[in-house]
């Protein structure tokens, strides 16, 4: 590292110490970052193919109001989201306001009563069991006389093949495969082991559809799974599809009937995908999809470089540094109160918004321990955005993910280690 860029370092916080050593851990993963150099650049040629293929023009980026009929601008956008997953149609909408409601808008438009959901891969994601039941949330999937089942990963941590083949029965409809691991500490899946999944649960009952929870997996690999058998793809717009500039929204991907039980589910009988007003967000939409390969690029180094600098320093990483990634979550086993506490504060600190504030655990509603969450960011909660949660409960895993830009993430890994080390938590290696 430079001169120039120490002593800028050194007033923003870092010491010479600290930046040598997380430049020296750089160093080893710089062929892992050609890696994801080149992903990037398929994805990006992928989403301007799209881009150019639905012949996108300024007049689609117009608003509408009211009803939001023939909005021409969220019509060719869906079928721009449609091309770059290659699905049959898409719903990318500002009216779905997270990934937990794209998904809950998912499952219950694709269930009725009598119907079962099973999950491939373990219980599902906080949000979702309150979704599903599994935690009793007032309307719940179950309430509808939806019943669901969930298969346990196996010992090593995998998806159980032979144990969801036995629990797929004639009532299932929805076989859920969620691909990131959401606080669990378990491997997330690549697009190839959920297109294994999908196979073997075809086997079983063909007409089952296949949904993939595709959260945090976007643009990190050249395929996504509704290349390998999925029929339906779910996700948020403030998280990697949207690129950063998205405000909010969510999308489905995939075969048209199934979209259309979506969008029914969304909007109402009757109107489906005619209705809904974009109120002057398309443009973001348009602009995020399109940074959307880059932005996670940038996250995705990001993860890479903090397993380096944190294995280095002796903690547990998933995924290690050289290894697959499947999504843009490092987890990091901290072992201590305190490792999480300060790890943290040097991610708020090194946030463009917020970065005065010290973050505090505290009883999230939904979650039976403490939760911490550390994020500023331009749009509120955006997981795209460099940020870090940890629930305050032994081994003390923190789940750090985003970054919009690759310099920001590199800071805020280095500002993490700081403040570990001036809590006293880690020493730099001599
Ligand atoms: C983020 C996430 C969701 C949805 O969360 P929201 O905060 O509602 O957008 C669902 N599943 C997984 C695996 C996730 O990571």
């Amino acid at each position: 590292m430079n001169e120039e860029k120490i002593t800028l370092l050194e007033a923003m916080e870092i010491s010479p110490a600290v930046s040598a050593f997380c430049e020296k851990q750089e160093a080893s993963v710089r062929a892992k970052f050609a890696e994801i150099d080149e992903i990037c650049e398929y994805n990006q040629w992928k989403v301007l193919d799209a881009f150019q293929k639905e012949r996108v023009s300024d007049q689609h980026f117009e608003t509408t109001s009211g009803y939001g009929y023939t909005d021409i601008g969220r019509d060719t956008l869906e079928r721009v989201f449609a091309r770059v997953f290659h699905t049959e149609d898409a719903l990318v909408r500002p009216q779905i306001i997270s990934g937990t409601h794209a998904l809950a808008v998912t499952v219950f438009g694709l269930l009725r009563p009598g119907d079962e959901i099973v999950f491939a891969v373990g219980t599902p994601y906080d949000t979702m069991q309150g979704v599903v039941g599994i935690r009793p949330e007032k309307g719940n999937l179950t309430e509808f006389g939806v019943t669901y089942k969930i298969v346990p990963l196996n010992e090593q941590g995998l998806p159980d093949i032979e144990a969801l083949k036995k629990a797929i029965g004639p009532k299932t409809r929805v076989v859920e495969i969620q691909r990131s691991k959401g606080y669990d500490y378990r491997k997330t899946l690549s697009p190839r082991e959920i297109g294994e999944i999908i196979k073997a649960a075809k086997e079983v009952k063909p007409d089952v559809i296949a949904m993939v929870d595709n959260c945090y997996g976007e643009f990190v690999q050249t395929i996504e799974p509704t290349d390998v058998g999925a029929d339906i793809a779910v996700g948020s717009l403030i998280k990697n599809a949207g690129g950063g500039l998205a405000p909010i929204g969510g999308y489905i991907v995939g075969k048209k009937e199934l979209v259309e039980l979506c969008a029914i589910r969304l909007t109402s009988p009757g109107l489906g995908k005619e209705a809904g007003a974009t109120l002057g967000v398309t443009k973001s939409l348009y602009q995020g999809l399109f940074f959307a390969p880059t932005v996670t690029a940038a996250a995705v180094k990001t993860a890479v470089f903090a397993a380096a600098v944190f294995k280095a320093l002796g903690f547990k990483v998933l995924p290690e540094p050289d290894e697959e990634r499947c999504d843009i979550v490092e987890a990091i086993t901290l072992n201590s109160e305190q490792g999480i506490l300060s790890f943290c504060k040097g991610v708020q600190f090194a946030a463009p918004v917020d970065s005065y504030v010290t973050p505090i655990p505290w009883d999230m509603p939904g979650y039976g321990c403490p939760i911490i969450m550390a994020a500023g960011s331009f749009n509120s909660g955006a997981s795209i955005e460099l940020s870090a949660d940890a629930p305050i409960t032994p081994p003390y895993n923190v789940f750090f993910q985003g970054g919009l830009t690759y310099g920001h993430g590199k800071y805020g890994v280095m500002r993490a280690v700081m403040e570990m080390v001036r809590d006293g938590v880690i020493k730099i290696p001599e």
